[in-house]
């Protein structure tokens, strides 16, 4: 890759020279590499359009709206697009559930004066908490501190629920297919 098309910036550009003479992997040829026909911005149009699936091992499957071709399990390609978001969406807030983590503690310490931060925009701390639906009451310091306990609660009762009690509306369901009391069932816990 060459010029603009790795930054403006010539000190980023320096460091790419540095990378190549040095035989060291990059991203930009990576991402070159990932072309196709000789275009560093070609991609595979299904992939691009959300249609390619290997969730199983009926696949890869492509799928392709306009012609209702489905994946080999029956799922049409808006439902394969979609599902892929909702597991992206899923993959990405249990990632960034750690850094929240992590904003929290560090505002719960800066809110009780043992960091050497301050809360340098209380219009946005505000402006969440409202949405929340936590009062505005007090000082910043003290509306940060009760968004703190709400969000570690929200947090902590996720944790708390178990799988027992997460799995509960499949034997439920079971339970009651086959004429089953489901609160005194023992087996109506049965995870089919
Ligand atoms: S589309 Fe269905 S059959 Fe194909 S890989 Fe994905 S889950 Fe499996």
């Amino acid at each position: 890759m060459e010029g603009d098309r790795i930054s403006y910036h010539e000190s980023v550009r320096r460091a790419y020279r540095r990378l190549k003479e040095d035989g060291i992997t990059n991203i930009w040829d990576r991402y070159e590499a990932q072309g196709l026909g000789g275009d560093p911005d070609k991609r595979c149009p299904f992939c691009m359009g959300g249609v390619r699936c290997d969730l199983c091992s009926n696949g890869p499957c492509r799928a392709d709206a306009e012609k209702d071709k489905r994946g080999v399990c029956g799922i049409t390609a808006d439902g394969m697009a979609m599902r892929m978001m909702a597991l992206r969406n899923v993959l990405g807030a249990s990632t960034y559930h750690y850094h929240t983590e992590q904003t929290l503690k560090t505002l719960r310490a800066t809110a009780l004066g043992k960091t050497p931060f301050s809360i340098a925009e209380p219009g946005k701390l505000r402006d969440f908490a409202s949405r929340l639906g936590l009062g505005l009451s007090g000082s910043d310091a003290e509306i940060a501190l009760r968004l703190c306990d709400f969000c570690e609660a929200e947090i902590s009762t996720a944790r708390r629920t178990s799988p027992a009690s997460s799995w509960r509306p499949w034997p439920r369901r079971s339970a009651e297919r086959h004429g089953k009391n489901w609160a005194s069932s023992p087996a109506a816990y049965t995870v089919r």
